[in-house]
């Protein structure tokens, strides 16, 4: 194989259009981790390699070597491409914050292999089981926070000793009304139960649990602040998300 040709695989995490009949792909591979790829002719219906880079397809890529970081679209083949996601809505926009939010989590020149792991896995158990979404959701962004090295902690008592009644965001930890951040949110005792088994557990046991849904629901007020406060922003898929969740409640 020559030089500048690279054989992958990888996920599909962000497809914009470019030209009349381009895309510019974003991938996450194990190995090579974060890349732009330019797919020529992609978006006509006659492509070959059309339907492996859907956002959300895991693929095997040939790439040519454009530049560091930047390749273009040789071929690809699907392995994986997640059907029952694309056939729901909501759990679509469910998939796609979960890109967005590893996209972001994945530095350039960095390999990706965990990341792509915890993307693929958590897409899995989504199409499973997709009337535990909300509780999914957590887990991934627990579980995201873990490789990024921002871990909070749900001890149910205040380092004061007195039993624990918010999560302080900046700090990443449970404490009691008279120590609390001033950007603490109120968590109550099964919050707390169910942050700590995730983090507690392996991935595979913590996205195949099953749990109280009002509860796994409370959860986003929990990880969305504290990763919105570590990552600076969040995806805007994340809105979208929300928004669709409440239309069909
Ligand atoms: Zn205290």
């Amino acid at each position: 194989m020559a030089e500048n040709t690279l054989k992958i695989n990888a996920i599909v995490v962000q497809a914009s259009q470019s030209g009349e009949n381009d895309k510019i792909l974003t991938l996450l591979s194990p190995e090579a981790g974060k890349l732009s790829v330019i797919a020529k002719g992609i978006r006509s219906l006659k492509h070959q390699s059309r339907n492996a880079c859907g956002v959300l397809c895991y693929s095997s890529f040939v790439l040519k070597k454009i530049k560091d970081g930047f390749y273009s679209l040789v071929s690809a083949e699907l392995s994986e491409s997640f059907r029952t996601l694309s056939e729901d809505v909501v759990l679509l926009s469910y998939g796609a914050y979960f890109a967005d939010l590893t996209r972001m989590c994945v530095q350039n020149g960095m390999e990706a292999a965990e990341e792509v792991r915890l993307l693929l896995n958590t897409l899995y158990v989504l199409c499973k089981k997709p009337q535990n979404a909300p509780l999914i959701k957590a887990v991934f962004e627990f579980k995201i926070m873990e490789l990024c090295g921002i871990v909070p902690e749900f001890s149910p008592q205040c380092p004061c000793g007195k039993g624990g009644t918010h999560f302080c965001v900046s700090e990443g930890e449970i404490r009691c009304g008279e120590h609390k951040s001033h950007d603490a949110v109120l968590v109550n005792a099964p919050q707390i139960k169910i942050c700590k088994y995730i983090l507690e557990s392996s991935l595979r046991d913590a996205l195949f649990c099953e749990y109280d849904e009002k509860i796994s629901v409370s959860l986003s007020a929990l990880t969305e602040p504290f990763l919105a406060f570590h990552l600076g922003n969040l995806p805007n898929s994340l809105n979208y998300l929300h928004q669709i969740v409440k239309k069909i409640s």
